[in-house]
């Protein structure tokens, strides 16, 4: 994936484990296969049912947690937690999970995804005299449950949840504990799943997959789990309505080895690049799809059109995250550093190149360029994604407004800009299709609300995207 040079970015993955003598190995493993969601900070709360540590730090899960530190955290349950911080946003305070202590006990937290109505909250909070330690949403829930404190706990988190909105899958602990909830329209993805006698969850199924975990079930939306040493419990703290998972996890965030709602995000990347030939074909030699989140939608594509695909496009995986640094000029170089076009595929050939999204245009142009310079007569970019045009409340950054190349101009002034001989990109409907194949569900269209501008919750007035808060 290309999101640290290309301006699309997730903002967590959390991972956690209940009732296993290596909890806190296991969440290691766990948060390593849900790295590529982020990879500025990395934290893992562990409990042996008395006493709680908590460990993190910034970089990769692999630079925070030496072995050393990993067996000094102990304990049989365990919940974690990787970030992309954002400018302004990335001091230690606010790498999570967050761990709050009080004479009642512990209680760690763990956020995926963003909450609309923080600001306001927050400042009601202020005003009866909470002092916030962070930046971050997470606490503004945590204060919330604190103030419910004469409920059992429980009942303290439905009531705190009840009162946030946005899009949340939350992983919290006590020191006997741990609660699962996502939110009421299940916008991130969040899983529950078992080894031996052991609880797992997680924000994607691939992680399971890697410490040989059996899925269970996804997490309902509106739905808390409380695990403990009985078992698992379900309880509603919203009514049921109709599910908006998020459509970049299948057009982009997620592994494609990764499940959501039970469909593998491969194949459903497959049909997109199927939808997207049927709905923009052209005559070409080659297909590439640019490494590695497009390339699922690049061999869809080239299945359904009868134009080879080809590796015309190869990924430099020993870059380090040194060189991307957050400067338009420092990213065009990060390009050229990541990716190389194959001379011996492309020279003298049409080529169809088969990207997931444009955010900016930057990357594209960029690789436009490369397949020219290495000899493509004809480079014909075709996006397995709507155009991007409005930014997303709930987690995700795609940008300002402003930075978003197709909220300013047209399909013909993007391929111009980019240096394309024809851009196409997929339709609503045809993502829709592609993602749930007429499916008549509750889980039946996700959001969309970057492509069309539907916001599938109340936007409050003072809500920033977690990218543009200082
Ligand atoms: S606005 Fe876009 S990125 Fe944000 S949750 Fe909706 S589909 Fe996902």
């Amino acid at each position: 994936m290309l999101g640290e040079i290309k301006g699309l970015n997730e903002e967590c993955g959390i991972f956690g484990v209940f009732g296993h003598q290596d909890a806190a190995q296991l969440t290691y493993y766990g948060l390593h296969a849900l790295q590529h969601r982020g990879q500025e900070g990395a934290g893992i709360v562990t409990s042996d049912g008395e006493h709680m540590k908590v460990a993190k730090g910034h970089g990769l899960i692999s630079e925070v947690f030496p072995q050393d530190r990993l067996n000094e955290l102990g304990g049989h349950s365990s919940i974690g937690h990787v970030r992309y911080a954002t400018a302004g946003d990335g001091s230690y305070e606010n790498i999570q999970p967050l761990m709050f202590r009080s004479q009642t006990g512990g209680l760690a937290l763990a956020h995926n995804g963003n909450l609309v109505n923080a600001q306001a909250l927050k400042s009601q909070l202020e005003a009866q005299g909470s002092i916030m330690q962070t930046t971050s949403d997470t606490e503004v829930v945590a204060h919330l449950i604190k103030r419910a404190g004469h409920l059992p706990m429980d009942e303290a988190i439905c009531q705190a949840l009840s009162m946030i909105k946005g899009a949340y899958a939350f992983l919290m602990m006590t020191e006997n504990k741990i609660y699962v909830a996502n939110d009421p329209r299940g916008l991130r993805p969040i899983s529950i799943g078992y080894l031996g006698d052991a609880w797992c969850i997680s924000s994607e199924t691939c992680a399971f997959d890697v410490i040989g975990a059996t899925y269970e079930r996804e997490v309902m939306p509106g739905e808390l789990l409380i695990i403990d040493k009985n078992g698992i419990q379900s309880q509603r703290f919203s009514a049921p309505i109709q599910r908006t998972l998020c459509s970049m996890e299948y057009v982009y965030f997620s592994r494609p080895d990764s499940n959501l709602d039970g469909k593998n995000v491969h194949a459903s990347r497959k049909r997109m690049g199927k939808t997207l030939a049927a709905e923009a074909p052209i005559e070409a030699d080659v297909v590439t799809g640019v490494p590695d989140s497009s390339i699922s939608a690049a061999i869809g594509y080239a299945e359904a059109s009868g134009i080879p695909y080809e590796l015309g496009l190869i990924k430099n995986r020993y870059v380090g995250r040194t060189f991307i640094q957050p400067s338009q000029e420092l990213r065009e170089q990060g390009v050229k550093m990541k990716l190389s076009a194959v001379r011996g595929i492309v020279e003298g050939k049409r080529v169809v190149m088969v990207d997931d999204s444009i955010v900016r245009g930057t990357t594209s142009r960029r690789i436009v360029q490369l397949l020219k310079e290495a000899g493509a007569t004809e480079v014909h970019v075709r996006i397995a994604s709507p155009p991007i045009q409005n930014p997303c409340y709930y987690g995700i950054d795609t940008s300002t407004s402003g930075e978003l190349i197709a909220s300013n101009n047209t399909v013909e002034e993007i391929e111009e800009q980019i240096g394309a001989d024809s851009l196409a990109y997929l339709t609503v409907d045809g993502l829709n299709d592609a993602i749930y194949q007429g499916e008549e569900s509750l889980n039946h269209g996700g959001c969309a609300a970057c492509f069309t501008g539907n916001y599938p919750t109340e936007i409050y007035p003072n809500t920033i995207p977690p990218y543009e808060k200082a």
